[in-house]
């Protein structure tokens, strides 16, 4: 018998946990199929890893998840469905690379023709292109060499790949900027299988057509908001669950002051928060293994904002890699449509994040903009405004973009613990999708696909 209670009592059919992309596209799907639902969301707002600020002066900011490209549909339809319009990444003009003696190229399209390490470079990186095409994203443990490639690190992959350490630091970045970990810590597989879900390594790294394509005029937080304005009360924001009790008969979930009774749960979290959440009875050892190895990466989003993005004007796109000792791996021109600022973001991931997240405000605004002064010039030296998101102090994400998972996590667990429902409780979350894994668009998926699961099996009940 479930523990009886002095709280409040909300009944449903479907209670989803978690109002980022994925409970919000469960959500959706379920109001659309004319089923009873209630979403319940910790923090006060909807989005979770797309968090859209408008500062002071009328900028608008996004700290987390921004791009879209124009193979990720199901962003798109959404985003089409409410109206919120999108515009092409400024990327016109000369980028930067800063290499790690200090020196500075500037270049024209995808990497500097001839610079340190380049072709070792292209060569492993079209090998990764190749092994991934074998991946069955639907099923990965299907893979033909799944638990050869699962006990591997990337690491590991590139010192037998090559000795040049000038491609292997470009592997590394490469590596921080797609899962924001270093390349001792994740699978070959996994790698691999990411690699494969968004249709091959370019779609990754690139932007024009790929997945930095494009950015949201009200950024990437409108089509969330305006999914909860839909929704109306069937969003309780400030609901953080803190157990969720389960058995054949349905669930409940408890959160400080509600008792959420449901048929089924959609459970909508990163990895790291579900285990936050007591399970009664606890999950089973393959759901719990899989959780265990799948930590966040780790990452931090800056933007400093001028007065105009005056890069343009000197012949630079305002996009630089660094391989130096700077904080900074990667700089994006992220000013609006109108250019009426000039705004550089700047990814800090992996190790740089933890070693910089340790000092003081002072010490990591100057050391992120000594990085954008070495891409840009002096002007980037004095901005306007200055902001930054450390992920990995973030309450509810512990980090981001998204988990990855170590080496042994998909052979010991994946099968049955990567998105397999636990009884009545459903699992959604970008970190279980097949297409665009780790991305808006893989969280919306996986949260229609998990709204589907419901769908049929309360209607199969019913006909039973
Ligand atoms: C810095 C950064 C940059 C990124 N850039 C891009 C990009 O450009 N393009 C792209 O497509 N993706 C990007 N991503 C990834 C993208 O943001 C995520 O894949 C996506 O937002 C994940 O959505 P989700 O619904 O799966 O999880 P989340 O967004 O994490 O949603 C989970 C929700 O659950 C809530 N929650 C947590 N614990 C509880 C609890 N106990 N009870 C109730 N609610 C709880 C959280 O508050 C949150 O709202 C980026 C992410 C980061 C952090």
């Amino acid at each position: 018998m479930w523990e009886q209670t002095e709280m409040d009592l909300v009944e449903s059919e479907v209670v989803v946990v978690g109002g980022g992309y994925a409970g919000l596209a469960a959500a959706l799907r379920l109001h659309d199929a004319g089923v009873d639902f209630t979403l319940v969301e910790a923090a006060d707002r909807v989005g979770g890893r797309v968090l859209t600020e408008i500062r002071a002066d009328g900028v608008t900011l996004d700290h987390g998840g921004q791009w879209v490209g124009p193979t990720q549909t199901h962003l798109l339809a959404l985003a089409d469905r409410f109206g919120c319009a999108t515009f092409p990444t400024w990327e016109t003009g000369k980028h930067v690379e800063v290499w790690h003696d200090g020196g500075t190229v500037p270049y024209l399209g995808a990497a500097p023709a001839d610079g340190p390490g380049i072709a070792e470079y292209t060569r492993v990186s079209e090998v990764l292109d190749e092994l991934a095409r074998t991946v069955d994203t639907q099923q990965p443990w299907r893979t033909t060499r799944f638990a050869e490639w699962d006990a591997q690190t990337a690491e590991s992959f590139f010192r037998a790949q090559t000795d040049d350490p000038d491609a292997r630091r470009r592997l590394a970045l490469a590596v921080q900027g797609l899962w924001c970990a270093e390349p001792y810590e994740i699978s070959l597989f996994h790698v691999l299988f990411y690699i494969a879900a968004a249709g091959g390594y370019e779609q990754l790294m690139e932007t024009r057509d790929c997945a930095q394509d494009s950015r949201f005029v009200t950024g990437a937080a409108g089509p969330a908001r305006a999914v909860a304005g839909l929704l109306g009360g069937g969003v309780r924001l400030g609901e953080q669950a803190q157990s969720i009790e389960y058995d054949e008969g349905g669930v409940r979930v408890r959160t400080a002051s509600t008792v959420f009774e449901a048929r089924r749960a959609i459970v909508a979290l990163p990895p790291q928060a579900v285990r936050t959440i007591r399970f009664t009875p606890g999950l089973p050892v393959s759901r719990d293994g899989w959780l265990s190895h799948s930590p966040m990466g780790r990452v931090a989003k800056v933007h400093a904002v001028y007065d105009a993005p005056f890069w343009r004007a000197a012949g630079l796109s305002g996009v630089a890699t660094l391989y130096d000792d700077g904080p900074v791996g990667v700089v994006f021109d992220n000013s609006p449509d109108d250019a009426s600022r000039g705004v550089l973001v700047g990814f800090v991931y992996g190790d740089r994040v933890t070693d910089w997240s340790d000092l003081d405000d002072a010490r990591r605004r100057a050391a992120v903009l000594e990085s954008f002064t070495t891409v840009v010039g002096q002007r980037a030296a004095r901005p306007l405004d200055y902001t930054e998101k450390i992920w990995s102090r973030d309450t509810f994400a512990r980090g981001g973009y998204e988990a990855y998972v170590t080496p042994g996590g998909w052979t010991g667990y994946g099968r049955r613990g990567w998105r397999e429902p636990t009884g009545t409780v459903h699992w959604a979350g970008t970190e279980t999708a097949s297409v665009w894994n780790g991305y808006i668009d893989g969280a919306i998926s996986s949260g229609l696909r998990a709204a589907d699961e419901v769908v049929s099996t309360l209607s199969s009940h019913a006909e039973g």
